[in-house]
């Protein structure tokens, strides 16, 4: 079969929830991925920053081997050895106290809106019923009914109504709107360090120690959604490092498996997670043998073989030399790590037009709206590949695609 044979069975048989590029990819090494016709592209995306490690690392892919040949999967019912081995192992890179694990980044999140409920009915003293969480414009949370009803997206929320009452949204960057939106009935704020669906947009620097504070003076539950910037991804194991600040929820999800399993999980550095007892929250998979087994070898390989760092020194070089493009199609060039973006100018065509190119080119990198490239390679690519990347992103950008 070729690719568009793929591309035939999936737009007459699959619902068209994605628009996808029109690249049939299979197989992927480290930052490479090949197509059906054998052509070869530097992943640019990583899986929206699943696959951090880089494509099929072969030391998860061992782990995944072994551990499904051992023991994959025992529901909660039971215990298994891999899962307390993770939560300590977890505990301890993250300075956390306490884990929840689960499958998606959405069922993290969904964890979190119940967990801080609860902690506030019952710790905090609110009235039943009117626990406010605080979210930010712009957000991206993920798909659930719960999550799109506080989206600012209309595509993600529009026709899906009625949704779940119980969230305030406020501007993203301003602790002053963070402040005053705060009630006796907050029991949470909830923000992305970076806002990676919308654009990869920056806050003020300072936001997220202003957040912490105000938080911490109203007896409000910080929550910071890592699922896209955390796991090295900004150049740091958590983006919230860069603020030197600490979440009360952090979740994680994506690079937590490398790519080879959705595993995601609720880290708690106060007793939040403790008003959830028995019966009140779980999954049939979350905190099963097999993907605790990827995510310790996961976590693993991104400490010893330097990843962070690597995303740090490769994204500060990355980030430079996209600013120094001379285009006139070029509105804004931002990010932090390997979390990178270039905004086009409303007129350049559209960044959708310069993915299609850089594909053409063996580039894969995909748009977010309309006029923002996002790049984000796995965190084990190299200067040299980098260079590669620029000379075929400065050719697109320079070109213009009207
Ligand atoms: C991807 C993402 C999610 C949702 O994760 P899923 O695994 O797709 O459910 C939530 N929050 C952020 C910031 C994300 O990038």
């Amino acid at each position: 079969m070729k690719s568009q044979d793929y591309i035939n069975l999936e737009d007459e048989l699959g619902a068209h929830n994605y628009k996808p590029l029109d690249v049939v990819l299979n197989r992927g090494e480290g930052i490479w991925v090949w197509d059906v016709e054998g052509n070869k592209y530097m992943d640019c995306l990583a899986a929206y920053s699943a696959v951090n490690q880089g494509h099929c690392h072969p030391k998860i892919m061992g782990t995944m081997i072994e551990q499904a040949q051992i023991l994959t999967l025992t529901s909660r019912a039971f215990r298994n050895d891999q899962l307390g081995l993770l939560y300590k192992e977890l505990c301890e890179l993250t300075n956390s106290h306490k884990v929840l694990p689960m499958n998606s980044g959405a069922e993290a999140v969904e964890t979190v809106i119940k967990a801080v409920r609860k902690w506030g009915y019952q710790v905090k003293g609110v009235p039943k019923d009117k626990a406010e969480i605080i979210v930010c414009e712009n957000n991206f949370h993920g798909r659930t009914i719960a999550i799109v009803g506080f989206s600012t997206d209309e595509a993600s929320r529009d026709g899906f109504g009625p949704f779940s009452p119980g969230f305030k949204i406020i501007p993203y960057g301003d602790a002053d709107a963070l402040k005053a939106a705060i009630t006796p009935n907050t029991v949470a704020f909830m923000a992305e360090p970076i806002q990676g669906e919308a654009g990869v947009i920056i806050p003020p620097a300072g936001y997220l120690k202003k957040a912490r504070a105000i938080c911490t003076e109203n007896d409000v539950v910080l929550i910071l959604d890592e699922i896209q910037t955390g796991l090295g991804r900004t150049g740091k194991l958590l983006a919230e490092e860069h603020d030197g600040i600490e979440a009360d929820l952090t979740l994680i999800g994506k690079a937590l498996s490398g790519g080879f399993y959705p595993v995601s999980a609720v880290l708690s550095n106060r007793e939040v997670m403790d008003v959830l007892r028995p019966g009140e929250h779980g999954s049939t998979f979350g905190g099963n043998p097999l993907a605790c087994a990827i995510a310790r070898t996961a976590l693993k390989v991104l400490v010893e073989e330097n990843m962070i760092e690597n995303a740090a020194a490769m994204g500060d070089y990355f980030l430079s030399s996209l600013s120094q493009i001379q285009t006139p199609h070029i509105k804004d060039v931002r990010g932090k790590g390997l979390m990178l973006a270039v905004e086009l100018t409303p007129d350049a065509g559209g960044a959708r037009n310069y993915c299609e190119a850089l594909m053409a080119r063996g580039l894969l990198c995909k748009e977010t709206h309309e006029n923002t490239i996002r790049f984000a390679p796995p965190l084990v690519i190299t200067k040299d590949e980098i260079d590669w990347a620029l000379d075929r992103i400065e050719a697109v950008l320079k070109s213009g695609q009207k």
